[in-house]
């Protein structure tokens, strides 16, 4: 009562200065409003997958997920800012279909507290995000992955480079099986013409991590051309696949 006396008080005498961008609400913080940040708080404390960064509820859990206990990706590891539901799973469609291009900051700043809480980015060098095919890029204006590795690139103070170019559209990646996705996607990223990135500890940057072979298959061109290490963080990650095949999801 008396909280949310002094509230209205504070309120009134300190009005709000925004909207969170994520849901709508008043915020104090350009980054987003109290709720949407703590619920960001609480995904980089939750059990992930030590290689590609998809959330893990289950107790006792080993350090890998189903997938990647299947087969481990090129990449070394990846880490996530949310899991793909929700305000997080909204942003990035108001980000890419809606063209809020100014979510891409706070979207950005989030990934970063996401790849500075993690020791094990520590050495990277470069940050290259995931190219869009041409037509695509063409249609929407700009590379939403671009936009994230930019934000990246200020908050991080590493230099960002196109360093990839897409040479086959995937179009309809989301409606195709594991296996038809990772045929479907064999052959679809090259270098860009005049880069060299040999020696160097690289960031890959992409909206969302489904099953990591759009990341994979970034990681092995970058591999093949002498990189030294690729690692990774997307906005947005599923969740094991082991919980969503048996149902043992929290709360199930
Ligand atoms: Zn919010
Ligand atoms: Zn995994």
């Amino acid at each position: 009562m008396l909280k949310s006396f002094l509230k209205d008080l504070f309120d009134l005498l300190y009005p709000p200065k925004g909207e969170c961008g994520f849901c709508g609400l008043p915020a104090e913080d350009s980054l987003g409003c109290g709720g949407c940040l703590e619920l960001f708080r609480d995904y980089r404390k939750q059990e992930f997958c030590r290689k590609c960064g998809k959330f893990i509820y289950k107790e006792n859990v080993g350090l890998l997920c189903f997938d990647c206990g299947n087969e481990l990706p090129l990449f070394s590891f990846s880490r996530a800012a949310g899991l793909y539901e929700g305000v997080v799973k909204d942003a990035l469609y108001n980000l890419k279909y809606t063209g809020r291009r100014s979510l891409a900051a706070p979207m950005g700043q989030l990934m970063a507290r996401s790849v500075l809480e993690d020791g094990r980015y520590r050495s990277l060098e470069v940050i290259v995000p995931v190219p869009l095919a041409q037509g695509k890029l063409r249609h929407r204006g700009f590379n939403q992955s671009g936009l994230l590795a930019r934000e990246l690139g200020k908050w991080l103070k590493v230099r960002v480079e196109e360093a990839l170019v897409r040479t086959k559209d995937t179009d309809s990646q989301a409606k195709k099986g594991r296996r038809e996705r990772l045929y479907n996607l064999q052959g679809a990223f090259a270098m860009a013409f005049g880069q060299d990135l040999a020696g160097k500890r690289v960031l890959l940057v992409d909206d969302v991590l489904t099953t990591g072979a759009t990341l994979n298959q970034c990681a092995k061109v970058l591999i093949d051309h002498g990189v030294a290490e690729v690692m990774a963080v997307t906005w947005a990650a599923g969740q094991d696949a082991y919980e969503i095949l048996t149902g043992k999801e929290e709360g199930l």
